[in-house]
């Protein structure tokens, strides 16, 4: 799949996944506020300053690309077929630094909650989830 787009479109598509603000994490902002939940954006006192915080339910919420972040089984979460070396170099580091991130705010008391970018393209699912996700019983 990746070996068929043009190195322009790759690179497009590379962007608009690592950036912030990026497509999916609109969705879930918009998705969250029509839910009634309070919550604040890229929080940077905390550990890998996540994209939504909700303060009340001591709860951050990462909105994770599916490629830069390896959602293990999804299609997203391709290898591309040249330089396998250092592609594996950098999965390894983005999920390294995912994981220290997670136990760091954990370790503050925070719960880590993720959605991936492709579960943000079904807004019933996504609904579902950060109802589960932000009013636990
Ligand atoms: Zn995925």
């Amino acid at each position: 799949m990746a070996d068929i787009v043009s190195p322009a479109r790759r690179s497009e598509m590379m962007s608009r996944i690592r950036g912030k603000g990026t497509k999916p994490e609109l969705v879930v902002r918009s998705a969250a506020h029509r839910l009634g939940f309070r919550f604040r954006l890229h929080v940077r006192k905390l550990p890998g300053s996540p994209d939504l915080v909700f303060p009340g339910r001591k709860t951050a919420l990462f909105v994770h690309g599916c490629f830069w972040h390896r959602h293990e089984g999804c299609p997203y979460c391709y290898v591309p077929k040249s330089n396998i070396q250092i592609w594996h170099e950098k999965f390894e580091k983005n999920v390294a630094r995912d994981r220290s991130v997670q136990a760091g705010l954990e370790g503050m008391g925070w719960r880590v909650a993720i959605i991936w970018e492709c579960e943000t393209t079904d807004s019933d699912g996504l609904h579902k989830r950060l109802k589960e996700m932000l009013c636990p019983r």
